[in-house]
């Protein structure tokens, strides 16, 4: 079960975090991935990783607020690959700060990345899903798609909005055999949330909230990844799956 061999990955924000955690575990799974993010050199870290795993693997400096970048990106992987299987449309960004402080460089960052940057990669490679009439699409939304948190206001509409996008392309790709489902996670330690953690207040206060007693590690999503990309999900289209520890169970 959960084989991939013979499929191919594109994962974006692969250079570190969540992303670069899923990349291994498809490439552990049987896949060959395309790595895209703009640090190179941290990149070519999540390559070798994958290489490491038997597989093949591409490193390509990718910005996915660029429509060109993305582009190149895209038929660079078609061309090694032949074909993309899954995308993983992981890249994003956070900006902690009450919503009345919020200014437009702010906003525009957090949307430009998280939901342009989104549109850009899922039409860039859901048009090759759409021809070859199969595919696996993973957007990485978050807990606050379902919920509100205080200083994450735009943040949190991003996300909700990315999981929205998630469930209309499942229903109007569905008729294409190309699947979309969203990943939620809860709080996972990675750089992204590395502020909160200094704060030991916070990092108290975040623990009360999570019934496993515990914050998330970048390991924890690469299994549900594996599970959407594989055949075995085959009938799963439009969902959005939680791993948060049980924090918004209650
Ligand atoms: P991270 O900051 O460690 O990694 C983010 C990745 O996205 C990095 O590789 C970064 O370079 C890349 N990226 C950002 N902007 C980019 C751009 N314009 N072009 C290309 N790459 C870009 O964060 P993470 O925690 O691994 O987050 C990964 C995803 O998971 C994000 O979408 C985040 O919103 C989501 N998420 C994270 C958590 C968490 O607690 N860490 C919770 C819920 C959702």
């Amino acid at each position: 079960m959960f084989d991939l061999k013979g499929k191919a990955a594109f994962v974006t924000g692969a250079s570190r975090g969540i992303g670069r955690s899923v990349a291994v575990a498809l490439a552990k799974a049987g896949a060959d991935v395309a790595l895209i993010g703009r640090d190179t050199a941290a990149l070519e870290e999540t390559l070798k990783a994958v290489q490491e795993q038997g597989r093949r693997a591409l490193a390509l400096k990718t910005d996915v607020t660029s429509a060109d970048s993305m582009a190149s990106s895209v038929a660079q992987t078609v061309k090694t690959f032949g074909k993309i299987d899954t995308l993983v449309c992981n890249a994003g960004v956070q900006k902690l700060k009450p919503f009345l402080d919020m200014k437009p460089e702010d906003w525009r960052s957090l949307i430009s990345t998280n939901l342009e940057g989104a549109i850009i990669t899922l039409q860039a490679v859901g048009a090759g899903m759409v021809a070859q009439k199969s595919g696996s699409v993973i957007t990485m939304s978050s807990i606050y798609s379902f919920v509100g948190a205080p200083w994450n206001s735009i943040y949190c509409m991003t996300k909700g909005g990315l999981a929205q996008l998630s469930k209309a392309l499942a229903v109007e790709w569905a008729r294409y055999n190309v699947r979309v489902n969203a990943i939620c996670p809860g709080w996972i330690e990675t750089d992204l949330t590395r502020p909160y953690m200094q704060d030991q207040k916070a990092v108290d206060a975040g623990l009360r909230q999570i019934p496993l007693r515990r914050f998330g590690t970048p390991d924890d999503i690469g299994p549900m990844a594996v599970y959407l990309a594989s055949d075995e999900s085959s009938f799963v289209t439009g969902q959005s799956y939680v791993i948060d520890g049980g924090q918004i169970a209650h």
